[in-house]
């Protein structure tokens, strides 16, 4: 029973993409269309990232559906219907945006990310959680690159759907965005699964930066020898969508080959800000880096890191390693 719900679910949502898909070529999605060249984003990725329409309406798509035989429960339980209930009324969730399918990794649809076409509040939504969607374990994009290259070594993360189909336009076709979240052990763990190399490439302002601190530290227990996490730091004002139309896809891939590998991030981390001629700020500094050493899995990195945090503060690498199988690291 609950195999077959899914399928209704998934149907559904098809049905759905189908349905926002044609809508943006009618004449009804003109505005959208516009909208989009004006992002300059050809036909062609619209159509590898199966990007549609939802028209400005109330039931649009709840009639389209309706006429197809689903009925409004499975609508509302699937993100696509919203059910108000103090007046028992149902209305289509999207209204007037530009619509993102997001697909798990067999390509089938499982919701949506939909966008204002002007300065409107909220400017990005998404489908609620459902039985088919989780925000916090799928990444879009990752379908599509799998499509592009199917022996994918490696992929850029990036914050939104947009960065993903503009690098995607300038034939960077490895990007995947985590959606509206920041990027979990369960996105890292999956994508670890499939490739050896991801590249942390989140926006540059502060909360972007952000963002790559909180990933280094998701990382860390799952840097196993041979896998490599890298962080591409955008100037300041930029993201990847308005950078790769500024300086065009090699400048950007040059970026991406010439990323911070994890160890240097860490340590350029925990050395910003303080003054390491005092010793009692190489010791928060030395304190800082031994905490994430310890939260590396046992292997060749995490030994060499110890060496060179070593060699970096001038104290014998084994008294750090005592300390850090003393439990003792406490960090500042
Ligand atoms: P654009 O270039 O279209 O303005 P963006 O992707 O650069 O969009 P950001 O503000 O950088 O937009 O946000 C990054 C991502 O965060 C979005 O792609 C979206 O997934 C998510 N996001 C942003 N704003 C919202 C919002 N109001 N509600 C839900 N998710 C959001
Ligand atoms: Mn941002
Ligand atoms: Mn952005
Ligand atoms: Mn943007």
């Amino acid at each position: 029973a609950r195999e077959r719900k899914r399928k209704e679910g998934v149907n559904l949502l098809e049905l759905s993409a189908a349905y926002f898909r044609e809508r943006l070529k009618m004449p009804e999605g003109q505005g959208a269309r516009d909208y989009l060249e004006r992002r300059g984003l050809a036909p062609e990725v619209l159509e590898t990232f199966g990007v549609g329409y939802a028209p400005d309406g109330w039931e649009g798509l709840k009639r389209h559906l309706g006429e197809r035989g689903i009925g409004e429960p499975v609508q509302v339980e699937y993100g696509l219907l919203v059910h108000r209930e103090e007046s028992g009324r149902t209305y289509d969730r999207f209204r007037d945006r530009v619509m993102f399918p997001i697909r798990d990794i067999k390509g089938r649809t499982i919701g949506f990310g939909g966008r204002v076409l002007g300065d409107a509040k909220p400017k990005y939504l998404n489908s609620p959680e459902t039985p088919v969607f989780h925000k916090g374990r799928e990444l879009y994009g990752l379908y599509e690159a799998r499509q592009a290259d199917h022996r994918l070594e490696r992929v850029v993360i990036v914050e939104g759907y947009m960065d993903v189909v503009a690098l995607a336009q300038f034939g960077i076709r490895n990007a995947v965005a985590t959606l509206g979240t920041s990027t979990s052990e369960e996105h890292l763990g999956r994508l670890f699964r499939m490739v050896n190399e991801v590249v942390f490439c989140f926006d540059g302002d502060r909360a972007g930066r952000q963002a790559a601190t909180r990933a280094l530290e998701t990382a860390l227990p799952l840097m196993i020898d041979g896998r490599q996490a890298r962080f591409l730091f955008l100037p300041e004002g930029e993201d990847p969508d308005t950078l790769v139309r500024r300086e065009g896809a090699e400048a950007f891939q040059d970026r991406i080959t010439c990323a911070s590998p994890l160890s240097e991030f860490l340590f350029d981390q925990a050395a910003a800000g303080r003054d390491l001629a005092h010793i009692e700020e190489r010791e928060r500094y030395a304190s800082q880096v031994l905490k994430a050493i310890g939260r590396l899995p046992e292997g060749v990195l995490k030994s060499l890191m110890l060496t060179e945090l070593s060699r970096r503060t001038g104290v014998e690498a084994a008294n750090f390693s005592a300390l850090l199988a003393r439990g003792e690291v406490v960090a500042g």
